[in-house]
């Protein structure tokens, strides 16, 4: 069994921040996990045709480390998938990170006040590690959901999900069939497009597309971000503000938002010729209740002549092709499944055993997703939850709100170390309170009230998975542990001794 202070599950943006706070705070005996087999979580995992961010680059990179160097306003993946490598270089992460180690159980013993963690990896086998503090990082969007399609197992043509891209297959020439049009598949679409023989776009809800205000950046812009001091920081300020507005008529006044109606539907018949096309492919939903997706080329993707829109709903999937409920049989030889990810039922939930036995998965489908600020949760003591509930974003870069949490994280562990504390678990009642005012907050959003269902809500119909407002209040509302809302043990009343660390 391995000792450490802190065990860090997850090698993406949030865990490798988890890391480097650490680190930066004086909390050098930590150990990072992860079943992949480099940093970068889902950056590393989405490498299908067009993937990229559509939060401006600025904006989209770790505050601390600001990179002159973005090619263009929103990045590609593999460009955004090398600058996490180069900061993960920088600081050193690759001495303390296991990578193809997947985390089987973690699980909260009370005797010994500590994590016990299961791992099993290919070169070490099953191991243990026992740890003062779990920081779970297993991000929100890491579990392909694979729809629960008649006879899609007996598929015999190539199918993947847009997460678990297949690039050893070549769709060129091909028949191909994409299931689901949300922010992955309006970026494959294109790519896909412009190489297949024909495309079946298999559409259950028409999302809003709205246009992206990409470009490449100029020797010169790149000279300034570089030479003049500030220089960056006051584009991404500039891009921060700009993308907080947005967040005032999500959570308060989704007619404010209305004007996005016009420009999206302009972005349709800039893209479409034919009207039937058009009208299958318009929303019937306020803009901003799904997630606003951004592209120039998905449309005129979808008007070209060899893709069809097809939004009878699917019936099945035979050996060859996809029968929809209207009785056609389209002919495939490929399918691709973007359909999402498990977020609010994540089989990560069900390895994280708290207190009283029972996995997060258990108290969550049971109570309803919910934390304390997004981070920690009642009946898990010592554990901090990364992208927890109540902290995703449909606005703005979710590094934001990681960098927030790690503020929260940071001072958790300096004011215990302080204190003396070696147990802290969010009281219940506290618990309870935020997240009454978290869901009075969002009775006003357009994702309440904006007439779509989304995987924003939970099975009891619960927005559990968005902030509420401005981000600059969750900035300030995760700027200082508070202790008051927490039930906690100091070292002289624990049930054992301390073991000895060297960073206490
Ligand atoms: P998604 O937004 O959840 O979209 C899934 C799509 O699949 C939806 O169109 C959904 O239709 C459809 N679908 C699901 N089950 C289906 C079924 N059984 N039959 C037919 N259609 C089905 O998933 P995603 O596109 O992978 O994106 C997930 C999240 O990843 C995004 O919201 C975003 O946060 C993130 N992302 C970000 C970027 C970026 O640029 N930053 C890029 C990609 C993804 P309904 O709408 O009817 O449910």
């Amino acid at each position: 069994m391995n000792d450490v202070k802190v065990a860090v599950v997850g090698a993406g943006f949030s865990g490798m921040g988890a890391a480097i706070t650490l680190r930066q705070n004086g909390f050098d005996d930590f150990v990072v996990l992860d079943r992949g087999s480099d940093f970068g979580g889902t950056w590393r995992d989405n490498t299908y045709p067009g993937a990229a961010c559509d939060v401006p680059s600025h904006l989209y990179s770790y505050s601390f480390e600001l990179n002159p160097e973005w090619s263009r306003s929103f990045s590609k993946q593999a460009e955004i998938h090398a600058y996490i490598n180069r900061v993960a270089d920088k600081y050193d992460l690759h001495s303390r990170t296991r990578f193809r180690t997947e985390v089987t159980d973690a699980r909260w013993d009370e005797d010994q006040n500590r994590w016990i963690i299961s791992t099993d990896s290919e070169t070490d086998g099953a191991q243990q590690i026992r740890a003062e503090i779990l920081v779970g990082a297993i991000g929100p969007l890491c579990e392909p959901r694979l729809p629960d399609i008649e006879g899609i197992e007996g598929f015999e043509g190539a199918i993947f999900h847009s997460a678990r891209w297949d690039h050893e297959t070549d769709l060129t020439g091909k028949r191909v069939a994409v299931i689901g049009t949300g922010a992955s598949a309006i970026q494959i679409i294109p790519e896909l497009a412009a190489k297949v023989g024909h495309m079946d776009v298999y559409q259950r809800t028409a999302p809003w597309v709205l246009p992206r205000a990409d470009r490449e950046y100029t020797a010169l812009e790149h000279w300034i971000f570089k030479n003049v001091p500030g220089a960056q920081r006051l584009s991404r300020t500039g891009i921060y503000l700009a993308h907080e507005l947005v967040s005032y008529g999500l959570t308060h006044r989704p007619d404010v938002l209305r004007p996005a109606h016009a420009i999206g539907r302009a972005n349709i018949r800039r893209g479409i010729a034919d009207p039937v096309k058009r009208k299958k492919v318009t929303p019937q939903f306020k803009v901003g209740c799904k997630r606003i997706l951004l592209s120039n080329t998905y449309y005129p993707a979808l008007g070209q002549d060899n893709v069809d829109v097809v939004t009878d709903g699917i019936a099945k999937v035979t050996p060859t092709g996809i029968v929809t409920k209207d009785g056609t049989e389209r002919e495939i030889d490929a399918i691709v499944v973007a359909t999402g990810f498990h977020v609010t039922d994540s089989p990560g939930f069900e390895h994280i055993v708290g207190k009283d036995g029972e996995s997060l998965a258990q108290v969550w489908d049971r109570d309803g997703m919910a934390a304390y600020k997004g981070s920690t949760i009642h009946g898990f003591p010592n554990m901090f939850l990364m992208i927890g509930p109540a902290t995703g974003l449909g606005h703005t870069s979710m590094v934001f709100m990681i960098e927030s949490q790690l503020n929260y994280l940071a001072d958790w562990l300096k004011t215990v170390q302080r204190n003396d504390i070696t147990r802290t678990e969010v009281r219940a009642d506290v618990q309870r309170e935020y997240n009454r005012e978290v869901q009075s907050t969002l009775e006003t959003s357009v994702w309440e009230n904006g007439g779509c269902s989304s995987w924003y809500k939970d099975k009891f119909g619960n927005i559990t998975t968005l902030w509420p407002g401005f981000t600059f209040n969750y900035r300030k509302a995760t700027k200082n542990f508070d202790l008051a809302a927490y039930e906690t043990q100091r070292a002289e009343s624990a049930r054992r001794p301390e073991p000895q660390s060297a960073s206490v």
